[in-house]
């Protein structure tokens, strides 16, 4: 099986970016952590692949994002954390959801799970002073939508965006994955046209081709046809969290003096990383030291 890659290609002398990407080994990493159900892990692998779509443009090697989608449905919020070497997280407040299939078609209702009475946030930390904190509403909570909102509105880029699993009747990920396609700085109507066909090309949905053409590069190629393209770069991507048990103790430092008191009373605290369900064991002796430091 090919691992998660994202490969970046301009088209048009620059004016056409297009970015296809395999998520699929980090989906299955993500599912596994998080236990989700079938419509969870569909909404898991869109967000994830969305997320990997924000860090396109990233440069510097500090350069990392969250993107927060929260739109008042079963699954509560879905968060993912990514940075510039593609190394993703993610956290699910509800990862097993009581939702049936849409009765139109038969698919995996994510658009359910996920709400769409709320917003889409991405917070990117580009090495600036200040990270850029872009918000928009809720399209239809089918994620692709809502991160093409996103582009237009946020960053006024003009954005297709198709993101789309198979999840098996056993809850196996077939495919997970997506395509981007992005209009840049001086581009004409022409390159409008070609995004739209492009779109229109993928009868059945992203996540069939993605299923037949599970190379990134393979399909890629088999999408943009006879239009010659330059590739970008080639990304792995994998589902990494750096947590350690520093980083715990000090987010259990935030929560008020009174509090670590009582749990050095209750003899020590266990704690548990949202993002990778790491647990770490904190003595009260520990805690004790917390408190005089
Ligand atoms: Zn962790």
């Amino acid at each position: 099986m090919t691992n998660s890659q994202m490969i970046t290609a301009t088209l048009f002398d620059g004016k056409v970016r297009v970015c296809v990407l395999n998520t699929k080994s980090v989906l299955e990493e993500g599912k596994r952590i998080h236990g989700t159900c079938h419509t969870v892990t569909a909404a898991l692998g869109r967000a994830l692949t969305a997320g990997v779509m924000l860090t396109a443009d990233f440069k510097e090697d500090n350069n990392r994002l969250s993107l927060i989608i929260n739109g008042d449905g079963p699954l509560g919020k879905i968060i993912v954390d990514a940075n510039h070497k593609v190394h993703l997280k993610a956290d699910i407040d509800f990862p097993v959801v009581n939702m049936m299939p849409r009765e139109s078609d038969g698919k995996l209702d994510v658009g359910g799970a996920v709400g769409n009475d709320g917003y889409f946030r991405v917070i990117k930390d580009i090495g600036l002073k200040e990270p850029y904190i872009g918000t928009v509403n809720l399209v239809s909570g089918e994620i692709g939508d809502d991160l093409s909102e996103y582009f237009f509105f946020s960053e006024q880029i003009p954005s297709a965006v198709a993101v789309g699993v198979l999840v098996s009747p056993e809850n196996e990920v077939i495919a997970s994955g997506g395509l981007l396609a992005q209009l840049l700085p001086g581009y004409e109507e022409e390159h409008v046209v070609f995004l739209e066909a492009l779109l229109e090309s993928m009868e059945g949905g992203i996540s069939k081709w993605i299923k037949d053409y599970e190379d990134p590069k393979e399909l890629l190629a088999v999408l943009l046809r006879d239009e010659p393209y330059t590739i970008g770069t080639i990304k792995d991507i994998s589902y990494v969290c750096e947590c350690n048990k520093e980083k715990l103790l000090s987010i259990l430092a935030s929560i008020g003096r009174e509090e670590i008191e009582s749990l050095i009373e209750e003899g020590g605290a266990e704690l548990t990383c949202h993002f990778c369900k790491t647990q770490y064991h904190f003595t009260g002796e520990e805690l004790s030291q917390l408190l005089e430091s």
